[in-house]
């Protein structure tokens, strides 16, 4: 849990040192945006971004992906056996990413490795990679983390967590694999006599301050307290599902962008002597997401979409995994909605609903 002092002067040259043994991603700015990607040799992450519209998520969980290819044609060694496409198991190393998207890794995790099955295309990619996380000092005004199991220094998920102290980030080190990576990049922890070294009550005391002001800054709430002791039932058949869902389009931006849904669809393509099982993201607010071959739909009607979305983030995740809500408070679904469903409110809502008794009806 060592912090280090790393001077900004000395921050290129440190990622430039890491490019011997990891691969970087982290936020780059293309168009009116920024995105996570695989940095190029003389490219930085740009560490003044703000929430990404599309998470870091995508990293180990690409809108498109091959799982299996094959040839078809019989000349072909091995031709009609599915195998998993060669990948790069270089380690990598995510710089930049906020709090609240590494913890979204790790309720994805949730579903990805359990018991009964590990996916290995998610958890392969997650072992060789190193989490580098950067504070959000300056919190967007739609940003709700502190109420949703995450927080603007939140550290859950990181294995170094960044704080930008204008001419300096304070690097608080998490996990052996952090450490190893500022090792790589030259930002040693035990160089005593080095640019790195900084008093550790000073710096905690620096990390508590900003970190108590950067909070105070999210003026945004929700509550969930109550949402374990609500029956399924209940929430099911509360009176403001057709209200929520009311202006719903289901254009799916709100999956789309949000850190922690991880619904897929797998298809099967076939072109020439090639073909390809590819996964691709999906989305519940779609009415093809639950079509039956036989043509019924068990939510054909939008507003069935609309309460599966947050009865699965808020409910049913809830009390299947007992690890807090499954959103992290970014914000993203809220900025990006185009008719202002919003997260905040519907998750108020069903934490304070009462179902009429009979003696009320
Ligand atoms: S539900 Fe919305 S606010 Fe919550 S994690 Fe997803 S995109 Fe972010
Ligand atoms: S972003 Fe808004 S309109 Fe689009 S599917 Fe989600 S709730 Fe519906």
């Amino acid at each position: 849990m060592k912090i280090i002092r790393i001077n900004k002067t000395a921050w290129k040259g440190g990622m430039d040192k890491s490019r011997g043994k990891y691969h970087l991603f982290g936020p780059v700015e293309e168009r009116d945006h920024h995105r996570f990607k695989q940095l190029d040799e003389n490219q930085y992450p740009d560490m003044d971004h703000g929430t990404c519209v599309r998470s870091p998520k995508a990293l180990l969980f690409p809108p498109s992906q091959v799982m299996l290819e094959t040839c078809l044609d019989e000349s072909c060694e091995n031709h009609h056996i599915f195998t998993q496409p060669p990948w790069d198991d270089t380690p990598r190393a995510v710089i930049g990413i906020r709090p609240f998207d590494a913890r979204a890794i790790g309720l994805l995790n949730l579903n990805f490795d359990t018991d009964e099955y590990r996916d290995p295309y998610w958890c392969d990619v997650l072992d060789i990679t190193t989490f580098v996380g950067l504070a959000v000092n300056t919190p967007s005004r739609s940003d709700f983390s502190t109420t949703a199991g995450s927080g603007p220094f939140g550290e859950q998920g990181l294995d170094v967590l960044l704080v930008d102290c204008e001419d300096h980030y304070l690097a608080k080190i998490l996990t052996d694999k952090g450490d190893a990576f500022l090792k790589e990049a030259g930002f040693k922890a035990d160089d005593k006599k080095g640019d790195t070294e900084i008093d550790q009550e000073t710096a905690n005391d620096t990390l508590q301050k900003m970190k108590e002001k950067a909070e105070a800054a999210i003026g945004s709430v929700i509550h969930t307290d109550r949402l374990k002791d609500k029956t399924i039932l209940d929430l099911h058949g509360a009176s403001f599902w057709e209200e929520v869902a009311f202006a719903c389009i289901n254009c799916g931006t709100c999956t789309f962008v949000c850190p922690t849904c991880w619904c897929f669809d797998i298809q099967d393509e076939t072109r020439g002597q090639s073909s390809q099982r590819i996964r691709n993201w999906d989305t519940c607010m779609s009415p093809l997401f639950t079509l039956h071959g036989s043509g019924h739909n068990p939510r054909g009607e939008k507003t069935q979409r609309v309460k599966q979305r947050f009865m699965h983030k808020l409910k049913y995740f809830l009390d299947k995994y007992d690890q807090g809500i499954m959103c992290v408070g970014c914000g993203r679904c809220v900025e990006g909605c185009p008719v202002n469903i919003d997260i905040r409110k519907v998750c108020n809502q069903m934490n304070s609903y009462e179902p009429l008794t009979q003696s009320g009806l």
